[in-house]
């Protein structure tokens, strides 16, 4: 993620990542207790492009807030510092990682000390480009009533680092977790979308991440004609799609080969998923896009 030469911005300045250091006091260290986003810039034909920038900074200050973080930076200016940063790491297709964190408290009050970090770094696809073998999590997600599940909250990644453990040491590529009630809800780090009798379904927001990739993709639907429902569904009704596949920022949109041993019976590259994950590509270059009409047209037919 880092080298010698790699810039961060960190409480005003930009400065060296190696000479960056945090308090070991930290009530983000001992507690979880900070905010974080996940960003990507593209290099697009009109130069680099952050997407969706005010859409995350807004959630970023929105986590600050519920956890009664002091946060005074404006989306706006987030923007601009990010820009910054990329021009001075010399990068243009780059993933993003703001970090607020609190400082030296070791009460259970948030601290008055805010500090902010950005980082970014070249990183490819999260997940890869082939389709992904998921098992369901014995983790559920967490209870809305016992945190801000929309909040992108450090602490909160406990959950998925458990369930992506899980998964991968019984030779899993991803977790699919299922909400307090049963119902499906999403992958460790990206929402979930499955395709039944040529309508896409996606679980509502409620128990899951407010997926920004999510609201793109269903957008997406709703300009080219896809029918999307938001709507709660269960394992077994998962277990009986045709296909499926995951959002998120650093996953993008990724297929699924199967899920514990269910194999999707629809060819990736008729679902619409494939289109979808075409169309994104498209979307995040800022080129829309001839594929989109000539999708609509032919959904149309
Ligand atoms: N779910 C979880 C738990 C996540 O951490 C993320 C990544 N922020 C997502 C879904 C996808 O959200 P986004 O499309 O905004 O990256």
């Amino acid at each position: 993620y880092y080298n010698e030469e790699s810039v961060i911005y960190y409480n005003g300045k930009f400065i060296k990542a190696k000479e960056a250091s945090e308090n070991p006091y930290s009530q983000s260290l001992h507690y979880g207790n900070g905010v974080f986003e996940g960003i990507r810039a593209y290099n697009t034909p009109n130069g680099t492009r952050i997407f969706k920038s005010e859409e995350h900074y807004k959630r970023l200050k929105y986590g600050a807030e519920v956890m009664g973080i002091q946060f005074n930076y404006t989306a706006d200016e987030l923007t601009k510092l990010t820009y910054e940063l990329l021009e001075r790491n010399g990068l243009k297709d780059a993933y993003i990682r703001p970090l607020i964190t609190t400082g030296a408290n070791m009460s259970l009050l948030t601290s008055n000390e805010t500090n902010l970090i950005i980082q970014c770094w070249e990183w490819g696809k999260y997940m890869g480009d082939k389709l992904l073998r998921v098992k369901t999590s014995s983790f559920q997600r967490p209870n809305p009533k016992s945190c801000f599940v929309e909040a992108k909250v450090t602490g909160h990644y406990i959950n998925s680092i458990l369930s992506t453990n899980e998964a991968k040491n019984n030779g899993y590529d991803e977790a699919l977790l299922l909400d307090m009630n049963g119902n499906v809800a999403e992958c460790s780090g990206a929402n979930i979308f499955m395709q039944k009798g040529g309508k896409l379904y996606t679980p509502p927001r409620g128990h899951i991440m407010a997926g920004i990739t999510r609201a793109t993709v269903i957008d997406l639907c709703k300009e080219t004609g896809i029918s999307i429902e938001e709507k709660h569904f269960t394992l077994e009704e998962l277990k009986n799609a045709d296909a499926c596949f995951f959002t998120g920022t650093a996953a993008e949109v990724v297929g699924l080969q199967s899920l514990d041993d269910y194999k999707f019976p629809l060819d990736w590259e008729k679902s619409y998923g494939y289109q979808l994950m075409k169309l994104y590509k498209d979307e995040v270059l800022g080129l829309m896009s001839k594929k989109k009409s000539e999708l609509s047209n032919e959904i149309k037919q």
